[in-house]
């Protein structure tokens, strides 16, 4: 803490200070907070079972999976050795582009692989009938991480643009590329064309944008390209319809295509090939690689050491073998009891906040009531695990790699047209992170993130519902957010509010977008509100939820003495402490800069003085004046 700061001034700085100070920004981070002190103690869980796994005398199939893939990512000497030879069928490919329709079919393998060239797949239930898979199609194919970096004319963004002109440059010299300097600007030009096709991150929000759903001869009349090679590549000739995000984007593609020459077509498919490989090829890619999107982006000063990059890697790639033993070793006792119990307070808190909300109707206050009602909650890890039985991993990284990118591919684009999994989880059990999935209406909290300084099943109550009570609200509330609304309780994108309603929540989420909108993270870079939105909203509610879950609880079951005093703190200012710490967070400037554009969570600051200020009840655990920064004479109130 920094007990010089006035909390009624900059609360998050008065709980973080003293942690901010004394924990500078590690050389191989872009940013480091509380979530990543505990990604790292979960992260040596994951090396210890990875190690001690690779060391089995006679592993069980599963066991020798993960040991391998271990083992074969942090074998240097081998990367080093085998050069590009792992990428030489799909340069193969590459190399045959001749039109749009080998384009077509090679960004269809590639994809599979894990390139996201033109265009993304995903996987997710029908918005509108959301027991079953669809296909949703989107904008993408860029190497920089929004569309602004194409098209915004500061210098910043034009020194950016520059850098990375040169990067493709090097890459494609690294891999043998002759004329690479003419390539590099043509590959900028080309996804320049891509970005501007692209409808800004924000409008995308809304889920009616993203879902416009087409046949196969809707498709090709909206978007006049030979489709079936694509479909054919990806493994999926037969699919009937898919969903467009957005269909001007479709639109415009073929345009796009046929305005470049073929080998423009060929170093734009070799660069995001090497791209994503990058970290997984011989040092001088991955030097490369990191010097553009490590440094110069984001500001971060030294590549992570390798075994720490394996774990990540071994986590998405086998992450439901790898999580078992996690869960084994840190996920014990009563933890998802005391879990699942904190969540039936802070469902029955929201519930007992209804009635008081008066720009609600009762019609629309007893569908939020019934949604809620029907949300499911997934707490530590899935009853089922995924079985990896027909995935071979051997000695080769890179080969490893791209069976369980395809592996994963396959899944999902098997699960197309196919009744939705309930069972399934979009994140492994190690996550520092939780989810709401609205067209599951449900809850996901990893054991990864029930953990100290989130959660722990014999702390102080008080901390607990400060801690990952509030994350829980959070989740809860996205059922209810910009977005999260427009589902009803079984995940259908349908209307169910009264137009009055609705109206009188637009206009209060309006108040939410200004206040954010007002936020300034560095001089002249300012949060926008519409990007942050739903994030917001979920920040207000959920620090709301949680803390009336508490007053709640507490009434029950009386205050835990250990926390009496702590500090000096009383159990009021206690949870409020105890929130604000889980938010501190050190980041480089360029990386609050890429955060602002791309990230719909607010910056750390505001996620703790933002929901705070436009909670009374802080400000009366701290006795601020009307007034004051953290208890102004106004507040935004949406849950
Ligand atoms: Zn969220």
């Amino acid at each position: 803490m920094d007990r010089a700061t006035d909390p009624c001034t900059d609360f998050y700085r008065y709980a973080c200070g003293g942690w901010l100070d004394s924990t500078p920004l590690p050389n191989d981070e872009t940013r480091y907070g509380k979530f990543h002190v505990l990604r790292d103690r979960n992260n040596e869980t994951l090396r210890e079972i990875l190690e001690t796994t690779a060391a089995v005398a006679s592993p069980t199939p599963e066991q020798a999976k993960l040991g391998q893939f271990w083992r074969a990512c942090n074998d240097e000497g081998a990367i080093e050795a085998a050069g590009l030879r792992g990428l030489a069928p799909l340069f193969a490919e590459i190399d045959g582009v001749r039109d749009a329709a080998g384009l077509l079919a090679v960004a269809g393998s590639l994809q599979r692989r894990g390139v996201k060239v033109l265009f993304e797949l995903d996987v997710e239930p029908d918005y509108k009938a959301p027991e079953i898979n669809i296909a949703y199609l989107s904008q993408g194919g860029l190497g920089l991480p929004d569309r602004e970096y194409y098209l915004g004319t500061d210098a910043g963004f034009v020194a950016l643009r520059d850098g990375y002109r040169k990067h493709v440059e090097r890459m494609l010299e690294l891999a043998g590329a002759e004329d690479a300097d003419r390539l590099a600007g043509d590959v900028l030009a080309f996804e320049t064309q891509l970005a501007k096709a692209g409808l800004p991150r924000e409008q995308l929000r809304d889920p009616e944008q993203r879902y416009h759903k087409v046949d196969r001869a809707g498709l090709s009349s909206t978007s006049a390209l030979p489709w079936d090679a694509w479909f054919t590549a990806a493994g999926r000739p037969d699919l009937a319809e898919l969903s467009l995000t957005p269909p001007s984007y479709f639109a415009a593609l073929p345009g796009i295509v046929a305005s470049v020459k073929p080998d423009v077509l060929r170093a734009y498919l070799q660069f995001h090939t090497l791209h994503t490989a990058a970290d997984h090829l011989p040092s001088a890619f991955e030097q490369e690689n990191f010097a553009f999107y490590g440094k110069a982006l984001r500001g971060q000063k030294q590549i992570a050491p390798r075994w720490k990059r394996c774990v990540e890697i071994t986590d998405r790639a086998l992450g439901e073998i790898l999580g078992r033993d996690f869960v084994a070793k840190r996920f014990g006792g009563k933890s998802r009891e005391v879990a699942l119990g904190m969540i039936r307070d802070i469902e029955s808190s929201f519930a007992a906040g209804l009635p008081s909300l008066g720009w609600m109707d009762e019609p629309t206050r007893a569908q939020a009531l019934g949604k809620m009602h029907a949300i499911v909650n997934k707490i530590g890890y899935p009853e089922k695990w995924r079985d990896y039985g027909s995935l071979a991993i051997g000695d080769d990284h890179l080969a490893n790699l791209a069976a369980a990118t395809a592996f994963d591919f396959d899944r999902r684009a098997r699960e197309i047209g196919q009744a939705v999994d309930d069972s399934q989880w979009y994140m492994t059990p190690p996550t520092v992170n939780a989810y709401y999935n609205a067209s599951g209406n449900e809850m996901v909290f990893p054991a990864g993130i029930l953990q100290p300084p989130f959660f722990a099943s014999d702390w102080p109550m008080t901390m607990n519902f400060g801690g990952i009570g509030m994350v829980m609200g959070h989740e809860l509330t996205h059922g209810f957010d910009d977005q999260g609304r427009k589902f009803d309780g079984a995940g259908t994108l349908r209307e169910w509010w009264a137009p009055a309603v609705a109206g009188r929540f637009e206009d209060r989420a309006e108040c939410v977008d200004e206040l954010y909108s007002s936020y300034e993270i560095q001089p002249g870079v300012k949060l926008s509100g519409k990007l942050t939105l739903g994030e917001n909203i979920a920040d207000l509610g959920g620090i709301k939820q949680s803390h009336r879950a508490f007053h709640q609880w507490a009434k029950t079951n009386g205050l835990d003495p250990r926390a009496e005093a702590l500090d000096g703190l009383t159990h009021e200012q206690l949870f409020f402490v105890a929130f604000g710490q889980i938010w501190c967070t050190n980041a480089s400037p360029e990386t609050e800069r890429v955060l602002a554009l791309t990230d719909s969570h607010s910056h750390p600051r505001y996620r703790v003085n933002g929901p705070l200020a436009n909670l009374p009840e802080f400000g009366e655990a701290f006795a601020c004046e009307p007034g004051e920064p953290m208890r102004p004479a106004n507040v935004c109130e949406v849950w």
